[in-house]
């Protein structure tokens, strides 16, 4: 199975009747860089920064960092890499154990996490900024901030990025000046106001991990509330149609960065829903290019958009399935 699917690693990455797609990798830990250079991916759709920041007495300083981006970035051998800044928790600590915020939370998933942790430590977050500005010298990288709910974050965060750039410039130190920004999309009101964030950024990313967790008001985490969690429920469908219709609208693109980007029985589905860009695990990359290699758009049944219009689980799978072995 796994020697069949290897043919595919040198292969363009297209659909049959010509539509090419662009296929990157998530990477968590600096040692995921050989996989993936080995899986044939086109760059890296999501680098998690949070490794630097665990299991540590205080958080890493700039030059640490730049030399982490840069390992990746060089790795990658000139590929893009979309550098996500710190999406730590209010449940994930950096202080030798004590969390970030001193305040008991219960609901640490809707508090002070990701870019709401980030604009609340200024001082952290813009080390990080110029530690991937200065990384942006050595090969295509590009920022992504996690989280996003509302324009002023992004506001602030573009700020944050240009006092950055400014000190750069005085110091005389050299920086990517045209380095793209990007959103995730990962909350409900984010992808119902997509259109209004395309308008400010570079590129969007759907993180559909979050996005479903929200959506569906589960917990991603916990195995009790595991069954109702759904990728093809239609609410969280209409939000990844609205994103990448925004994406279309303000002509910039839309990549999907969360699991479901990785799992063959909705790459289909995600094709003709309009998705051109997938990032994903390293060890899913060849199976998804394979069904995308095989698939012919043309052919999809007429009806394959009607996944987003059905209410009853057992009429989604029957559907997708026939998507699936509708004739390639
Ligand atoms: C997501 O939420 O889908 C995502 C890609 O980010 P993370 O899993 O790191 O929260
Ligand atoms: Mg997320």
């Amino acid at each position: 199975h796994i020697s069949s699917l290897s043919r595919y690693k040198s292969q363009p990455t297209k659909t049959r009747d010509g539509k090419a797609i662009t296929l990157l990798a998530n990477a968590e830990l600096p040692e995921d860089i050989t996989t993936i250079s080995n899986a044939g991916a086109q760059g890296i759709g999501l680098y998690r920064t949070e490794f630097l920041y665990m299991n540590r007495l205080s958080p890493p300083e700039e030059e640490e960092q730049l030399a982490a981006y840069r390992d990746v970035v060089e790795g990658m051998n000139n590929q893009p890499v979309t550098i996500r800044t710190f999406d730590l928790g209010a449940d994930k600590t950096v202080d030798g154990g004590r969390p970030l915020s001193q305040a008991v939370v219960t609901n640490p998933a809707l508090g002070l996490r990701a870019i709401r942790l980030c604009l609340s430590q200024p001082g952290m977050f813009r080390t990080q900024l110029r530690a991937i500005l200065r990384a942006s010298a050595f090969g295509k990288i590009k920022i992504m901030f996690p989280m996003i709910s509302t324009m002023n974050e992004l506001v602030q965060a573009r700020n944050l990025l240009e006092q950055c750039k400014l000190e750069l410039d005085n110091e005389g130190i050299a920086y990517d000046r045209s380095i793209e920004v990007g959103a995730m999309i990962e909350i409900p009101a984010s992808a119902v106001c997509a259109e209004m964030f395309a308008r400010h950024v570079d590129f969007l990313s759907i993180g559909t991990n979050d996005l479903i967790q929200y959506t569906l008001a589960i917990d991603r985490i916990d195995d009790h509330v595991n069954y109702l969690y759904d990728p093809l429920h239609p609410a969280v469908l209409r939000l990844i149609q609205m994103t990448l219709n925004a994406g279309k609208k303000h002509s910039i693109p839309v990549s999907m960065c969360g699991e479901m980007a990785g799992d063959p029985r909705y790459t289909r589905l995600l094709l003709a829903m309009g998705l051109e860009h997938f990032s994903m695990h390293p060890n899913a990359l060849l199976e998804v290019k394979q069904v995308i290699n095989e698939t012919d758009l043309s052919l999809l049944p007429a009806n394959t958009l009607e996944v987003l219009d059905i209410a009853d689980a057992v009429e989604t799978d029957l559907l997708i399935e026939q998507i699936n072995e509708a004739v390639h």
